[in-house]
């Protein structure tokens, strides 16, 4: 029997059970894995607690001596948890976490064991970093990297099986100093969006000191049988189905969308959220998705930076939870063609240390100013570097789903509702006029009460939007299922920094010129409402004339990642980055490097899968058909039975064999491609060979002929899953 088979056979045995968790009440459980605050004020002296608290909170540095303490602290607690082993956690730029676990055990020089973690442990590392992507920036003959502990994200515990594990937020760097990881960039984004936001705010309350981007993912999902997935080459090594013809049940009925949750899954979503309660991932919301099979789940926000490591620490927790249930979780962009791929939302906002959300309408004329700086400063950031935007998006995977008629377009606009658009129209309409005190309406809005109503109503048409305003934040809806969204976030809040900066400049030259600060302010936010509103688009994003139209307004509309991530490399991205300090220019050349190589690697196993499904397994399965056609068909011309009785035998057999031919060239044609593709030299030059050469010219078509064979042979020849019974048994 064929695996496709037995998987089959063992679906309808699966019971989907989860052990039944511990504790009714989420908050008996929640952080129980982790070293927060109010651990570490039973676990430290005072003088570390303040050290360690400080440090959170204004990014204090920690000397050796209170780091000894520290780590002494975290021990014990960890240790009074079961705990052996620590070790120091980091995002490399493969996309996914990395740990390499070391004992507490250790011998003293004359050979008494102890168990031991000192602050140099706590504080940094040096793992063999030389396989990691590096985009060059570390030769090999010089591969040490090291980790640095993060104090701004708390320790955790992860169990695995009895295995538990310390693990200590760390970022990635070389030796030489530059970052390899998603984690350093970040918070050097995030301080510099503080400091900008900070500065502007002061215009309006001096008491803030600090702002903190916040971040709220939605992680969309597929959940199917272990057992099917096994028997897919395909899934298990791209992540998607590379061939499948659709089932004659896709989602057309919309019957999944918020349905109920089917058993199975849900037995592992409780399962998996258990894990996540205890790891202090504020999980809140969870449903099925529009697709068969597709589910979501999303957190309280938080903090970006937690956010960011709540997310990756989850899409591992996810992975490993689902064996426990015998099923795969898909975190792949597209992993079935025909129905709807998955995104991750980032939600996105800024907040003061006084307490304010920054994007929240306000509920006096002064506050509602300040919302609509802020507004308009990230709508202008946009607009301004749209390009380097869509580049923090870009991968293989995502190229399946931008564009693809059910994912947010390659351009970037920016979705702001109805009312908004009008309060923005009404600012821009004083072009060339001066504001003066008497122009009160317009300090005035009332925007606290009109927005919410305005948004409810509108929240159907943004999700076409692949940036949209929702109330009181913004929704970052381009971002890919599988990425880290560390980088997304590094883009979105340097750019929103820049912006803020520029801003500051404008308005203070036009108070030195004696403008009174309200009026300077309203002036600059008129300024770039006319210089940013082409991004604005409210209307259908997935519509032919949305395409013409942003071709019309020269908004960029860059389909494929190798011409997508050039925005890197402009002088503008450059200095960007550069004067933020997030990026040198060694880091992003580097970055780029490292993004067309995943890209060349992604799309190069994609084809290799396919060359051999389709040799081992289509066309096997395709000429052990033709075999049975002919016998049959012999059998009957031997009867003596006239032309007409295998007249349909042989047509189906003509068929089958037509596809075979076709297959079996281009299959071999694409090699050849892959052969000229790998011997060019130049990054960007092979990517985009890899993309239109390989993937464009080939993987369609093969597809094509593979889907109609698998409509034509007979069920039971058949080896791999088919699409209806992947998306719909478990
Ligand atoms: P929905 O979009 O389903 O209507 P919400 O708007 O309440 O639900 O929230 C969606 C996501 O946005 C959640 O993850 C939530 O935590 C997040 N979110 C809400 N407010 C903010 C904010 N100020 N900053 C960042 N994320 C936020
Ligand atoms: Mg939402």
């Amino acid at each position: 029997m064929s695996l496709r088979f037995s998987a089959i056979e063992s679906i309808a045995r699966e019971s989907g059970d989860a052990p039944a968790p511990a504790s009714t009440k989420i908050t008996a459980i929640f952080n129980e894995n982790v070293f927060t605050l109010k651990t570490a004020r039973e676990y430290l002296s005072d003088e570390a607690y303040k050290s360690l608290a400080s440090s959170i909170r204004g990014g204090k540095k920690i000397d050796r001596a209170v780091a000894n303490q520290i780590a002494n602290g975290l021990r014990a607690w960890a240790e009074s948890k079961g705990v052996t082993h620590y070790t120091h956690w980091f995002q490399p730029l493969t996309g996914t976490t990395a740990e390499k676990h070391d004992s507490f055990f250790t011998l003293k020089s004359d050979g008494t064991a102890i168990e031991e973690f000192d602050g140099a442990a706590l504080i940094q590392q040096e793992p063999d970093a030389s396989s990691f992507p590096s985009g060059g920036i570390r030769a090999t003959f010089e591969a040490r990297g090291y980790t640095a502990w993060d104090p701004s994200s708390p320790a955790f515990i992860i169990e695995i099986g009895h295995g538990k594990t310390l693990c200590i937020p760390t970022i990635f760097i070389s030796y030489t100093g530059e970052s390899l990881d998603y984690k350093a960039p970040l918070l050097k984004a995030v301080e510099s969006l503080s400091k900008a936001a900070v500065d502007v705010c002061n215009y309006f309350d001096k008491n803030v000191t600090k702002v903190t981007p916040t971040l709220g993912w939605e992680q969309e999902y597929f959940v199917i049988d272990e057992a099917l997935a096994n028997a897919r080459p395909d899934l298990i090594q791209c992540g998607r189905t590379v061939f499948g013809a659709s089932p004659a049940k896709g989602q057309q009925l919309e019957d999944h969308y918020f349905g109920s949750i089917p058993e199975r899954v849900y037995a592992f979503m409780r399962d998996y959220e258990q894990e996540a309660y205890k790891l202090g991932i504020p999980l809140r919301t969870r449903h099925n998705e529009v697709a068969p099979a597709q589910f979501e789940c999303a957190p309280i926000f938080e903090e970006v930076n937690i956010a960011v490591d709540h997310n990756t620490l989850l899409m591992d927790v996810m992975s490993r939870v689902a064996k426990r249930h015998k099923l795969v979780v898909l975190l792949h962009e597209k992993p079935f063609a025909g129905i709807n791929g998955s995104g991750k939302h980032n939600n996105w906002s800024m907040a003061t240390d006084t307490g304010v959300n920054l994007l929240a309408p306000g509920k006096t004329p002064k506050t509602n100013l300040m919302f609509l700086t802020f507004f308009v400063n990230t709508i202008k950031a946009v607009h301004d570097y749209a390009d380097i935007l869509r580049a923090a998006i870009a991968s293989a995977p995502n190229d399946h789903r931008l564009g693809a008629n059910e994912a947010p377009p390659a351009i970037i606009s920016v979705f702001v509702g109805q009312y908004l658009a009008k309060v923005l129209a009404d600012v821009e309409a004083r072009v060339n006029t001066k504001f003066d005190e008497q122009d009160e309406a317009i300090l005035k809005l009332d925007l606290h009460r009109s927005i919410p109503e305005l948004m409810l109503d509108n929240t159907d048409r943004n999700r076409t939007s692949p940036f949209a305003f929702t109330g009181n934040k913004f929704e970052f809806r381009a971002v890919g299922s599988s990425a880290n969204c560390g980088i997304s976030m590094t883009v979105l809040n340097t750019i929103v920094a820049d912006t803020l900066r520029k801003f500051k400049t404008d308005v203070d030259a036009l108070i030195e010129k004696g403008d009174k600060k309200e009026i300077a302010i309203m002036h600059v936010i008129q300024k770039y409402i006319v210089e940013s509103k082409k991004v604005l688009f409210e209307g259908d994003g997935y519509s032919d004339e949305w395409h013409h139209e942003a071709e019309r307004r020269g908004l960029p509309n860059l389909k494929t990642t190798p011409i997508a991530l050039d925005a890197l490399l402009t002088d503008k991205a450059k200095k960007l980055f550069e004067s933020t300090g997030v990026y040198s220019h060694t880091e992003l050349e580097a970055r780029h490097e490292i993004e067309l190589e995943k890209y060349i690697k992604k799309v190069q196993i994609e084809a290799r899968v396919m060359g051999d499904l389709a040799i081992n397994h289509i066309i096997p399965a395709a000429v052990k058909y033709q075999n049975e056609l002919l016998s049959n068909i012999n059998g009957l011309k031997a009867a003596g039975l006239p032309e007409t009785a295998y007249s349909s035998q042989l047509e189906i057999l003509k068929k089958v064999s037509e596809h075979i031919q076709v297959i079996h060239t281009k299959v071999h044609a694409m090699v050849e491609a892959r052969k000229v593709a790998n011997n060019i030299e130049n990054t960007r030059t092979k990517a985009i060979a890899y993309e239109s050469q390989v993937k464009s010219a080939f993987f369609d078509e093969i597809r094509y002929h593979v889907d109609k064979l698998e409509q034509l042979v007979d069920d039971d020849i058949w080896t791999l899953p088919k699409y209806r019974e992947m998306l719909f048994l478990r």
